[in-house]
């Protein structure tokens, strides 16, 4: 470890060490309380052998609570910074390198998701045939989708991702 990185030094508070840090990898701030684990399903993040820190209703200053997850030797995709936005739109991303911040990124929702999440018609043909699901952001605040396929509109709340 070299001199003077303060990174290095585990984040702690009166009643002690929260979160150690990392020295290769990515850290996704800023998330909803409780929505940590859904996000770590989302990106396959729990896999044998690897490195994940979680934290739940961590206190933050900007949200009041948050969560955290930050995961060793790991980067995201394109596509996983998308998946992230549709859960977590306040989300940032840290990617981490030598214990430094090397890039810090907000996420936000695409203009088009390109089989990231299923059409919330059920009789719709992406749903039915093995076709690949296209769906274009109608508004991000409050967040709505609409099918290339079938035209149907409807709300992130009715959004489910793939896979
Ligand atoms: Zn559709």
């Amino acid at each position: 470890m070299r001199e003077g990185a303060n990174m290095s030094e585990p984040a702690k508070t009166k009643k002690g060490l929260i979160v150690s840090p990392i020295e290769n990898g990515t850290v996704i701030d800023h998330l909803p309380p409780g929505k940590a684990i859904k996000i770590a399903e989302i990106l396959s993040l729990l896999q044998p052998g690897s490195v994940v820190i979680m934290g739940q209703n961590l206190k933050s200053t900007k949200y009041g609570k948050k969560d955290l997850i930050k995961v060793e030797d790991r980067y995201l995709t394109g596509e996983e910074y998308n998946k992230i936005a549709l859960v977590a739109p306040n989300a940032t991303v840290n990617i981490i390198r030598n214990f430094e911040i090397q890039e810090k990124r907000k996420v936000s929702v695409p203009d088009v998701l390109e089989d990231v999440a299923l059409c919330a018609n059920a009789n719709c043909i992406s749903n039915k045939e093995r076709i690949p699901s296209r769906l274009y952001t109608v508004s991000r605040d409050p967040l709505v989708m609409v099918c290339h396929y079938c035209n149907f509109e409807f709300k992130g709340e009715e959004l489910r991702l793939k896979g």
